[in-house]
């Protein structure tokens, strides 16, 4: 195993032990077990059936929909389909939880192993093990700060399907732990199963920690609740790891438990002491028949599913001879790889695959980040972006001018070459206004001349500077050095 960032303790390093359980909520218009809608921040109580209210007499039926969509996002973390999956009730009172029970599933999910492949900074290629993943009912909310006294219910989201992914407890560290975060949102958003967006509550992660020195069996978990950013997960998992290194190292140890992170402190702190599967007293819901598919019916939904992160970053790589890196960076988000493909050979576009990654990567991505737009709102279309760097690539313009015409483009929404035909933009290339502006500049600075011919470097890099500043950057920089070293000899 690589990759683990040890803890440096005063007794000796420590390896901390990360399991991730992510919550994440099906895109269904309807839920899991009745046709009440789904749309996130909805008047409250505008979305409850008699089934979500938990009527007595109320039957629950499956929808195949979220049935779906659970069995294609198990294709897609490279996980067995299970053909035959349970329903269980988890027995438990929850003031938002009307039923008195969950419906979920236990023993019996609908997929079974699976594994994630995290990108690493090193590049070095990590895979994450998946344990299951199986569907169950969201709750309700409780509202304690509407009213002085009294508590209200929303039960909305009561019935929303969720699937709940559970890794393996193969993660070594925070920045490991983030990666895999990352990476199990992008391969929802691509199979259009979660909108993966934290900050809704659609996507949330439990976050379990253990600490033990390095090759020795695993620790005592404890297991933080319903994180909901990464950066709180980051966070969570650096607290949470020193505070058990500090219990060990005096000699205490850890108990098994639940805990919750309060960003605020910057801690955690303990809710509950952890339940054990038999105090849910789980058993098969007697409303609901066992789910069967015949195998034709997951590899019509395999068949179906749209190139996923990996695949499409490989194919960037061997295809476009991108970095693993800049690969990596273009297929986070669907959106993004879209566009970069369109700059390359879209319609009416088509340039150097290289230079349109740096170009998507750095004056692209750096303008929407500073602008907090995202691709879909670029006001640079893919067809104009390729527009410009086709004047780069054919030497109409030099790359230090496309990068201001790059920024008119993105204010005006105008093609590049019309901004660079309306403002005199194009380089020159003609040697001999080339020559010229390097004779004068020669006549004006004998001493430099004596110091560039004794092979001064940053004399050169001077001429270059005063041949560009008279001719407003628009000398094609390889003439200007050919031609200074024909006239100074270098
Ligand atoms: P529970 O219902 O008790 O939360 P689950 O099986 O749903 O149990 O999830 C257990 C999670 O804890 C998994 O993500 C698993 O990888 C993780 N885990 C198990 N043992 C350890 C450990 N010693 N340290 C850290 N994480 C662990
Ligand atoms: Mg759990």
């Amino acid at each position: 195993m690589t990759g683990a960032a040890l803890i440096k303790g005063h007794t000796g390093d420590w390896e901390v032990v990360i399991g991730l359980e992510v919550h994440a909520h099906v895109v269904s218009e309807s839920k899991l077990f009745s046709a009440a809608a789904t749309t996130f921040g909805a008047a409250p109580n505008s979305q409850v059936s008699l089934v979500d209210a938990a009527m007595p007499g109320m039957l629950p039926v499956i929808n195949m929909h979220c049935v779906r969509q659970a069995v294609r996002t198990g294709l897609g973390l490279n996980a067995k389909i299970n053909l035959h999956s349970v329903f269980d009730r988890k027995n438990y009172f929850y003031p938002d939880l009307p039923q008195g029970y969950q419906i979920s599933q236990f023993k019996q999910p609908v997929v079974g192993e699976g594994v994630v492949v995290i990108d690493m900074p090193s590049g070095e290629p990590r895979e994450i093990g998946i344990e299951r993943l199986h569907l169950e009912q969201d709750a309700g909310k409780s509202l304690h700060d509407q009213h002085s006294t009294k508590s209200y219910i929303d039960l909305n989201r009561a019935g929303v399907a969720l699937m709940e992914i559970v890794s393996k407890p193969d993660m070594r560290s925070a920045d490991e732990a983030a990666a895999y975060l990352t990476k199990m949102r992008s391969i929802l958003r691509y199979l259009g199963t979660c909108d993966g967006n934290m900050q809704e509550g659609s996507m949330r992660a439990d976050v379990n920690v253990s600490v033990r020195r390095p090759g020795t069996a695993l620790g005592t978990r404890c297991e933080i609740k319903n994180v909901n950013s990464i950066r709180f997960v980051r966070q969570a998992i650096e607290v949470e790891s020193w505070r058990q290194v500090e219990i060990l190292e005096d000699g205490g140890s850890i108990d098994q438990e639940t805990r919750l992170f309060d960003p605020d402190k910057g801690e955690t702190r303990a809710m509950r002491s952890k339940e054990e599967s038999h105090d849910y007293r789980y058993f098969p819901d007697p409303d609901l028949l066992p789910l069967e598919f015949d195998q034709s019916f997951v590899d019509d939904l395999r068949a179906g599913l749209p190139e996923l992160p990996d695949a499409k970053k490989a194919r960037f790589v061997s295809e476009y001879a991108l970095s693993e890196y800049d690969a990596g960076v273009l297929v986070v988000e669907r959106e993004t790889a879209a566009y970069y493909e369109a700059v390359v050979d879209g319609e009416g576009a088509g340039c150097d695959p290289k230079l349109a990654a740096n170009w998507v990567i750095s004056e692209l991505f750096g303008r929407l980040n500073r602008e907090g737009k995202t691709i879909a709102e670029s006001p640079v279309s893919a067809t104009q972006l390729s527009g410009l760097i086709k004047l780069v690539e054919d030497d109409t313009i030099s790359g230090r001018i496309a990068k201001d015409v790059f920024a008119q483009m993105f204010e005006t929404g105008t093609d590049a070459a019309a901004i660079v035909a309306a403002k005199g933009l194009k380089q020159i290339t003609d040697s001999g206004a080339i020559e010229a502006a390097v004779e004068k500049v020669i006549q004006a600075s004998p001493e430099q001349a004596v110091q560039f011919r004794e092979g001064n470097q940053k004399v050169a890099g001077w001429f270059v500077g005063q041949v560009m500043k008279a001719t407003q950057g628009k000398a094609n920089p390889k003439l200007v050095n050919e031609i200074l070293k024909k006239k100074l000899g270098g």
